[in-house]
């Protein structure tokens, strides 16, 4: 008998796309609701019911040490370390590690597909999510869709194919729905493969971005907020474009962000077994972090294809997390002089490593927790998770 026919396994009708989500405003498209798995929503979504610590428990063994200010930050790992691809996949994100990874599990029969997202031909920034089955179907996956993508929704097709052993590829609220309804899927083995994920938007918000950032917006291939303090665009004829964060026109942007993403503390995919990302590691280099046996065996498939060095940390990323607060909320866009010269001397002597990925997570935590304090004040006691209280209580934060 398959889950599907299972008593246990109960199902909903899928909602029509135009259709209103539980979350509502909040919701982060994540796919799920496109499935009749929207059975299990009021549990599984990560906007109606916040459940870090249980899921942790349950997948990874324990939940974070609040003892330990690391596990506030990095959720609960193993192993962490900072990583690069000897050979490079051309037009990957970074250097390629997921879709490496993802290759390779095919490849040796660990898996039988992989959930990852493709975008459509009409348009490089429109997600697609599909179930690959072949290398070449996860390497036209790879980079970055920056834009709210409905992973989940092709769980309906995984029970219908009946396959058994499956990766799935996903952002922090994606593997929150997920990991809720994991046992339901039918499967012998899920393996997670995260990303950290932060200020995502919708198509529409995406291209006002561009076109508030970048000076030539329609040639844009991919983008990241990096280390060094700026956002690099990287345009169809291969040439980068950097603008300094403290350039960014703050006011226009105010409302760019999905409300999902302004009401998230899952920046690092707690529930992966396994993340890759780049913000704890040095300027070109991934970031690596091993949650649990699971994520260990992903990473040790492509030992032989990568380089590895020591996380560390410099600077002090208190002073400008604490500056930075009142000057996002009053919507303050510094001259683009002023912008250049700030971003150099902070390359200079700002928070680098560990610490550069702490003061984006604390920028981040802070202006969500006001957010959501100022928005939606009756979610604010369950919603924010213990950690993430935490670290918020680290600074003095605007009364009203
Ligand atoms: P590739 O081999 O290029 O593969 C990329 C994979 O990402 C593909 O398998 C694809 O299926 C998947 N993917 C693409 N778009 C989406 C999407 N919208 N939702 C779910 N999955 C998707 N890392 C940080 O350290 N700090 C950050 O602030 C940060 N922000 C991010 C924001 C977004 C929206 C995303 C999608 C990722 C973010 N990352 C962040 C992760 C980082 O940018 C890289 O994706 C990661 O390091 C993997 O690089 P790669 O070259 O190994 O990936
Ligand atoms: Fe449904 Fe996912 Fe939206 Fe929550 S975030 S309402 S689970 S589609």
């Amino acid at each position: 008998m398959t889950a599907i026919d299972s008593p246990k396994h109960k199902k909903a009708k899928a909602l029509k796309p135009t259709s209103r989500r539980p979350a509502k405003d909040l919701c982060s498209e994540c796919g799920l609701c496109d499935t009749y798995y929207i059975h299990y929503v009021k549990e599984a979504c990560a906007f109606i019911n916040q459940q870090i610590a249980e899921l942790e428990a349950e997948t990874h063994g324990r939940s974070r040490n609040l003892e330990n200010q690391d596990d506030w930050y990095f959720g609960v790992h193993q192993d962490m370390m900072a990583a690069r691809k000897k050979q490079p996949i051309p037009g990957a994100q970074w250097t390629g590690i997921v879709s490496t990874i993802a290759i390779e599990m095919l490849n040796r029969g660990m898996v039988e597909g992989v959930v990852c997202v493709q975008n459509t031909k009409e348009d490089r920034f429109q997600p697609m999510p599909i179930i690959a089955r072949t290398p070449e179907e996860i390497l036209a996956a790879k980079v970055n869709k920056p834009t709210l993508s409905p992973n989940l929704s092709v769980l309906e097709q995984i029970e219908q194919s009946g396959m058994k052993r499956l990766l799935v590829i996903g952002v922090g609220c994606q593997i929150q729905a997920l990991r809720a309804v994991e046992k339901q899927l039918g499967l012998e083995k899920l393996y997670v493969l995260g990303t950290p994920c932060v200020d995502n938007v919708t198509r529409a918000g995406l291209q006002k971005f561009l076109d508030t950032t970048s000076k030539s917006p329609e040639t844009v291939v991919y983008y990241e907020f990096m280390q060094d303090f700026r956002v690099h665009f990287k345009h169809e004829d291969g040439s980068i474009e950097t603008v300094p964060f403290f350039g960014l026109n703050t006011k226009e942007l105010k409302d760019v962000f999905a409300p999902s993403c302004m009401a998230c503390f899952d920046y690092v995919n707690s529930l992966a077994d396994l993340v890759v990302g780049y913000m704890g590691a040095p300027f070109g280099w991934q970031w690596i972090v091993v949650r649990n046996d699971t994520g260990k065996e992903m990473l040790d498939l492509v030992k032989d294809q990568i380089e590895t060095q020591p996380v560390n940390a410099s600077g002090d990323r208190r002073n400008a997390v604490q500056q930075s607060i009142p000057a996002y909320d009053k919507g303050v866009t510094l001259p683009m002089w002023a912008a250049k010269l700030m971003g150099v001397v902070i390359e200079k002597i700002g928070p680098k490593g560990l610490e550069y990925a702490r003061f984006s997570i604390d920028s981040h935590f802070t202006r969500n927790y006001l957010y959501v304090k100022r928005n939606y004040p009756e979610k604010l006691a369950d919603h924010v998770p213990e950690y993430a209280q935490k670290i918020v209580n680290q600074y003095k934060l605007p009364q009203s």
